[in-house]
């Protein structure tokens, strides 16, 4: 039996955030500059088989929940069957991020392999505007895959909105609303001034606590509910509102949580990022390529957590993130 991955500040570690693939058929305006970015090498990226035996190693020291994302996690090739083949390992929580526009198709073989869980990422529910958004994106497809994953058993589904002033801010009681007629919760996420702040636009920056006043205004007040369906697994923070309906707030940059945080990424290409909003990461691919044991693993593994930031510098004004942009390292 092995230790618990712990952190210098007595952090328990148990959620990894596993990246497939630094590519997307999305070019969202707040993760991706338009002409995308330099993708990896396909021979950097880890094979499925690699992606599996990390995930292995982190659930011996007390990884209880893997989130699958990207990228766009659903142009991974072999994605259903590296979700079979993690649903083998009993964890409590294997769940995936998709901007859901392959879902209506993917749905069925993935919950037939194991998935239990979906966030799909919707920012507004106006087509010409979520076209906008995602610059190739195509709502009505994405809406389906909304669909199509609860009618073949998917529970729990969260609807990921960032939350942008000049954009959705006057949605979001409506997003919310939707998301409650689909039996999903809604969650609210501030911007994140990833890629050195170039995408970064700090007018259209809203903080938690005006999009938590939207929707006092909308639907009365919030109380404070449990943290997550699994306790400690998710960023978010939840309110009931008075009718009993749920939302999430991620409020990472104006409220942060990193005092509680529990988790790790792995990028693509095999690094191990221990915190979203630094640019160091532990080279796990050499280790891997190179005849490494599991226990040899950990020990990589172990000295980076040992070496996790006390926590993120992001600020409002678009300064404090690091330089790699969020599709690459996945959110
Ligand atoms: N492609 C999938 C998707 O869009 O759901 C998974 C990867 S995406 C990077 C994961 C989540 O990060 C999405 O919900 C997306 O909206 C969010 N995201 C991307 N860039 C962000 C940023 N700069 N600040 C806050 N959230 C961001
Ligand atoms: Fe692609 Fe997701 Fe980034 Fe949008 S948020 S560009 S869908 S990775």
């Amino acid at each position: 039996m092995h230790l618990p991955l712990v952190d210098a500040q007595a952090r328990r570690i148990s959620y990894l955030r596993l990246s497939l693939t630094d590519r997307c058929n999305y070019r969202c305006t707040y993760c991706m500059p338009e002409a995308g970015v330099p993708l990896s090498p396909k021979a950097e990226v880890l094979t499925l088989e690699e992606l599996a035996r990390v995930v292995k190693v982190l659930r011996q020291v007390g990884v209880r929940a893997v989130r699958l994302t990207g990228g766009e996690p659903t142009v991974r090739h072999g994605l259903v069957d590296l979700v079979a083949n993690l649903a083998e390992l009993d964890l409590d929580d294997l769940a995936m991020t998709t901007n859901g526009h392959t879902l209506a198709d993917l749905a069925p073989a993935l919950h037939r392999a194991g998935l239990r869980r979906l966030n799909v990422s919707i920012d507004t529910l106006d087509p010409v505007r979520f076209r906008a958004i995602t610059r190739w994106g195509d709502l009505g497809r994405v809406i389906n895959g909304v669909e199509a994953a609860k009618a073949v058993g998917f529970r729990n589904t969260k609807i990921n909105v960032v939350a942008l002033a000049g954009f959705n801010d006057a949605e979001l009681p409506e997003i919310a609303s939707w998301a409650w007629e689909h039996d999903a919760t809604p969650r609210f996420i501030e911007w994140m001034p990833m890629s050195d702040g170039e995408l970064f636009a700090p007018g259209a920056f809203l903080p938690a606590a005006i999009v938590r006043e939207r929707l006092v205004q909308a639907f009365g007040p919030l109380r404070p509910d449990q943290p997550s369906d699994l306790p400690g697994v998710g960023p978010a923070r939840y309110y009931r509102t008075r009718s009993g309906e749920r939302v999430g707030i991620i409020s990472a940059v104006t409220e942060p949580f990193c005092e509680t945080c529990n988790r790790v990424r792995l990028s693509a290409t095999g690094q191990l990022h221990t915190c979203l909003a630094r640019d160091e990461s532990i080279d796990l691919r050499t280790p891997l390529r190179s005849g490494a044991s599991d226990d040899q693993l950990l020990q990589s593994i172990r000295a980076g957590v040992q070496a996790k930031a006390t926590g993120h510098e992001f600020q409002p004004s678009g300064c404090g993130g690091p330089r790699q942009h969020m599709v690459a390292i996945g959110g």
